[in-house]
Order: structure tokens, then sequence, then C-alpha cells
């Protein structure tokens, strides 16, 4: 049995991914299982997703914490202690990473088992959807393309089974000419079987009875919401054009975590120690005045 397990953000599509590399694995003639894994929907939060793949009936369930091949959505994850895509990992794990860095750089700065596969996906979404932040097609191509054992016109199927419903049929052909693209441009790896550890077995847990307001909601603390800083959690960064902003206020209004305050010119100033880069504010700002930028790329600005 293969495992493999997807790191992201929301929003990235990252349970997509996991969907299409199942879908893809069984059309492909293997049994598959595909699920997500995350705590309160929140865009640009942490997600993890998990596709095992088998040519026999698969029993286990679960999270996958030994994964064979791991797939990193962008390099900025790997600076986030609290999603730590790492874990887990060893020298047999195939480790792929989405990221402008080359090989080298990129095992410089981080404790990467072994030598990591690197491939740029945002230029390519960006090229190809205009969003180079939507990864589902690209980072389920890459994993079908890594593990050498899906034929690329069932991931093709597969595509068009997971997105046909929710896409007009052009942006469809574009995620289309998308997988085709980074198919050709990634080879398949040699993945190491791993023996499938028994779970430990547990001792019988006495469930004791509580009163019903012990179990209900209650907020005990008060707001704490800036204390925690979701600037790591941003793979792109809004840049506002002062020259053209005509302090509207609207991406003010619309940014979902109130990191926009306005300064004494009545500017809107972006808080970079807690905004969590899901571009909403460029999304709704009527002149387009907001650019988007990679993170990776521009955090020195
Ligand atoms: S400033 Fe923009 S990108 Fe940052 S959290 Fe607010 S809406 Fe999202
Ligand atoms: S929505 Fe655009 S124009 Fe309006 S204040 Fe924000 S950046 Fe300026």
């Amino acid at each position: 049995m293969i495992q493999v397990r997807f790191h992201g953000r929301g929003g990235q599509g990252i349970k997509t991914a996991s969907q299409i590399l199942g879908s893809a694995a069984f059309n492909s003639g293997f049994q598959a299982q595909d699920f997500p894994l995350y705590g309160a929907e929140r865009r640009g939060a942490p997600i993890v997703a998990f596709t095992r793949i088998s040519p026999t009936p698969i029993l286990e369930r679960g999270p996958i914490s030994n994964p064979n091949l791991l797939l990193i959505g962008d390099e900025t994850l790997l600076n986030d202690s609290q999603v730590a895509p790492l874990c887990g990992a060893d020298e047999s794990t195939i480790v792929f990473v989405n990221s402008t860095k080359s090989t080298e750089q990129i095992q410089k700065q981080f404790p990467f088992p072994a030598a990591p596969l690197i491939l740029d996906l945002t230029d390519r979404c960006q090229n190809f959807l205009g969003k180079g932040h939507i990864l589902s097609t690209a980072l389920a191509t890459a994993g079908a393309r890594i593990l050498g054992n899906i034929d690329l016109k069932d991931l093709l199927e597969a595509v068009k089974m997971e997105l046909g419903q929710s896409l007009k049929p052009e942006t469809l052909q574009k995620n289309l000419e998308l997988t085709q693209d980074i198919f050709h441009s990634l080879s398949p790896c040699t993945i190491p079987e791993k023996p499938i550890k028994a779970l430990a077995s547990s001792p019988l847990i006495e469930l004791k009875q509580t009163p019903v307001h012990e179990a209900a909601p209650i907020i005990l603390a008060p707001g704490n919401m800036a204390l925690r800083k979701t600037g790591n959690w941003r793979m792109q960064r809004p840049k506002i054009d002062y020259d053209h902003c005509n302090k509207c206020l609207i991406c003010y209004a619309r940014c979902p975590e109130g990191t926009i305050k306005i300064d004494e010119d009545g500017r809107p100033q972006i808080d970079y120690e807690h905004c969590k880069g899901c571009m909403i504010c460029a999304q709704e700002c009527p002149g387009h005045f907001i650019q988007t930028i990679r993170e990776s790329e521009g955090a020195h600005e």
C-alpha cells in the first residue's frame, strides 16, 4: 500500500487534490481512499489531506503518520512549526515541495531526511489558470506522476470527474492542459514499500457521565485572537498601490481578519503580523490596486 500525505492551506484545493489522486488511482485499477483533516474551516489555516492507494482492499483508517509520499503545497509551510510537514518522514519518504528554490537551497534551510523533489507549481498554475494559489490539479498531478503507477488518461479522467461539475468548460480545459504540462515535467520515482505498523493495543477507557453544563461550549477567556500571529500562514502577500488607492476602504471592510487598519491620512495599512494572505482584499478592491506577491519573494518588502 502507498500512503500519501498532502499539506497546504485552506482555500488551496488540498482536499480536492487528494480526491483527484484517489480517483485517478481508482481509474488505474487500484483501491483508493482519500480524506482531509482540518479544524475550524478557515481560509489560510493549515490543512492536511491523505490518499491511500493499494492493489488490495484498504482496511486501515485514520491519518497517515509515516507517508511514502509527502506533497507540500508551498515552501512557506516548512517554516510553520504548527504544521511541521516533515513530521513522520524518514529517508525512504519521497518529499515533493512547491518552491522556486533549488533542491540544494531548500535542503540547507530545512532538515529533509533525503533530497526533496522541487517544482514551481504556483508559477504554472498562474500561467494556465490565472490563479497561482489554486493547487488542486497541480499537486494531484505531481503526486500521480511521482508514484509512476497512474496513467495520464486515468488522471485526466479523474480531473474531469472531480472538477467537471463545478468548473466552466473552458476552466476545466485549462486544468487538463495544466495536468499534461506537470505530468511531463516530473519523472516517476521508486517508492519503497513501508511495513504497516500494527496499531498498539490501548487499554479500555472508562467514560464517566458528567453533567450537561460541563460539556456545553463556554468562553472563559477574553478575546485573544491578536495573540495568534497568523502572518506565518501567508503564502501570498497583498501589497497596496498607494499611488492609485482612493481610500474607499472597501478592503478594510472586507478583510475577514480585521488586519487592515486606517492610518491618520485615511489610508488602509495592512498588519503583516496578522494578515493570513487570503487575498480577499485584492479580490474586493474595485480598482485592483492591491497586488498579489508570492510570500517567498515578497517577505523582504
Ligand atoms: S489583509 Fe487581505 S490578505 Fe490579509 S487577511 Fe485581510 S483580506 Fe486577507
Ligand atoms: S479597496 Fe482598493 S482603493 Fe479602496 S482603500 Fe482598499 S486598496 Fe484603496
